[in-house]
């Protein structure tokens, strides 16, 4: 039977889409954030196909993941997630729907992105409730800390490798350019970092420890009393008289939050209100690990050449 061009696309097509994963030429991988997705293409260029569940403007503790996504992480061979409870309350039964079990935990294509990373704020002794949307293993938004992305693209490069041992050379190499890409990057974020050393900040959810450590910010207080629990008349009270008091210049407020509480605290304190990504994706200019550090220290540095706003 002569089959016409159409035709003969039309059945390739079909064809490609009943191959098991394994014989598509790419690694495919399912990332929880963006953050991942990018630190993942990074080490497995062209090698691997990577789709995020998460997006970056998303808040990454609270996903209504699409169903579409039960079919990537079924295909998929290859899962990462940030861990410490981030997505606990949405990939773990994502994870079971999809009915792929080399991608569960304990797995060959299962993989926890904090395994070796610093983390901050690990809290002993007992949890409970009234202290929040506290995690007991520590604070989930390590990946804003560069030293820790070069650790989280070490662990995917080597899970690569673990699951495509043919390409390890490959994987080795492409670490290797993003490691000395980052040295180089780190270099230039110090040197404006220098400019921000001590500044204090109010920020509206507990996002940015490791990223104040690294680039010398006070973080003092939050818009949110507690992860996850919205602030009450008398704290927002207490930290408007805070801001004033403290002389705080800057509130710093991740993009998937209601502005309107941030935007009065400004008005009625004088601080710099900062829409503060933490995520690639966030804005569509963060496309890359690298942009994301770049797009905020230029928030930051461009909020401090500014005059101060006129006190009320
Ligand atoms: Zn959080």
């Amino acid at each position: 039977m002569e089959l016409t061009p159409s035709k003969r696309s039309f059945l390739s097509a079909v064809l490609f889409c009943l191959m098991p994963s394994w014989l598509l030429a790419k690694v495919q991988v399912v990332t929880t954030t963006e953050d991942l997705a990018a630190l993942a293409r990074e080490v497995g260029g062209n090698l691997v196909e990577v789709h995020s569940i998460a997006k970056g403007y998303q808040d990454p503790h609270f996903v209504d993941a699409k169903p579409s996504y039960l079919l990537k992480l079924k295909r998929a061979d290859l899962f990462i997630q940030v861990g410490l409870e981030l997505e606990v309350a949405w990939a773990p039964a994502l994870l079971t729907n999809a009915r792929n079990s080399k991608i569960l935990p304990g797995n060959i294509g299962f993989l926890d992105a904090s395994d070796g990373c610093e983390i901050l704020q690990k809290v002993s002794g007992s949890v409970d409730r009234s202290m929040g949307d506290i995690h007991p293993l520590g604070n989930p938004h390590y990946w804003l800390d560069p030293s820790n992305g070069g650790r989280i693209a070490g662990n995917i490069a080597e899970k690569l490798s673990a699951l495509d041992p043919k390409h390890t050379e490959d994987y080795k190499a492409s670490l290797k350019h993003f490691e000395s890409r980052l040295s180089k990057k780190e270099k230039e974020w110090d040197q404006a970092a220098s400019k921000l050393q001590g500044i204090r900040a109010v920020t509206y959810h507990n996002s940015w420890p490791n990223f104040a450590q690294y680039f010398g910010i006070q973080v003092v207080n939050f818009i949110e009393p507690k992860p996850g629990v919205p602030p009450s008349t008398s704290h927002v009270q207490a930290l408007t008289q805070q801001i004033k008091n403290g002389e705080i210049p800057i509130l710093l407020v991740e993009p998937y939050f209601d502005i309107k509480l941030p935007r009065k605290i400004a008005q009625a304190t004088g601080a710099k209100l900062l829409i503060f990504p933490p995520s690639v994706g966030a804005e569509p200019e963060i496309q890359t690990y690298f942009d994301l550090f770049d797009h905020n220290l230029r928030l930051l540095l461009n909020s401090l050449q500014e005059p101060p706003p006129q006190k009320p």
